[in-house]
């Protein structure tokens, strides 16, 4: 009985999560398209994806277990089961503003526009501290956002800053720390949980 992982295709978790895989001494055959990929010494079967769909291929159980950022599992909201923490890919989503405005808490943005890709998360912290902002949705390069005058602050993830820095804008606030994760579908089989326990075991020792 092989096990299905999801794992990015490309982009930030891709190699620690080849890594990962590597170091529990699984072999994966290289293949060109890279839609996915098995192991001739370990029942495993890779898909590779978009980190965005990871949390719905794993809750519609295409695939059995993912490895996706907790930022982006908690922002899309499906369900499945955190089964670890992985320690890589840490980050966290946090509030920045241009760095001549001044910023006293959160309360500054009241009423004001604030571009993220995490507008769920976001919208949460916001209403914790009671804060009323306009929320604008956009997909990438949310950074640039003050710069061209679409919003007045940005709710980003970073993990050096120095992608802010060099858009002008200075970190206020944290909203959430994150950490790549991997996720089970709620309902593997017993001989695919067999599977997992096994690889967990291994992933445990790395
Ligand atoms: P995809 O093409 O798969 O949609 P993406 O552009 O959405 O890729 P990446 O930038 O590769 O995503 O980031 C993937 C994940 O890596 C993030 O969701 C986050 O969990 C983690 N990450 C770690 N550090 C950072 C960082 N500095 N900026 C953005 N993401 C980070
Ligand atoms: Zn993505």
């Amino acid at each position: 009985m092989k096990i299905k992982i999801a794992i990015q295709k490309s982009g930030r978790l891709y190699d620690d999560s080849i890594v990962l895989l590597k170091e529990c001494g699984i072999d994966l055959r290289n293949v060109k398209d890279r839609l996915k990929t098995e192991s001739d010494n370990f029942p495993l079967e890779v898909f590779f994806l978009r980190d965005d769909d990871i949390p719905q291929y794993v809750e519609d159980a295409v695939a059995d277990i993912g490895i996706v950022g907790e930022n982006v599992l908690l922002e899309k909201g499906k369900t499945v089961e955190v089964v670890e923490q992985l320690g890589f890919g840490k980050c966290r989503l946090s509030l920045a503003v241009p760095r001549n405005m001044d910023f006293d808490g959160v309360a500054s943005l009241q009423g004001k526009r604030i571009a993220t890709s995490y507008p769920k998360l976001l919208r949460q912290y916001l209403e914790q501290k009671n804060v009323v902002a306009e929320i604008h949705e956009i997909s990438g390069s949310v950074e640039i956002a003050p710069g061209i005058g679409l919003a007045d602050a940005v709710a980003d993830l970073v993990s050096s800053g120095g992608t802010l820095f060099m858009n002008g804008l200075k970190e206020v606030e944290t909203i959430f720390a994150s950490q790549a994760v991997l996720v089970r579908n709620g309902k593997l089989s017993a001989e695919k949980m067999q599977v997992l326990e096994k690889l967990l075991f291994r992933i445990r020792a790395v």
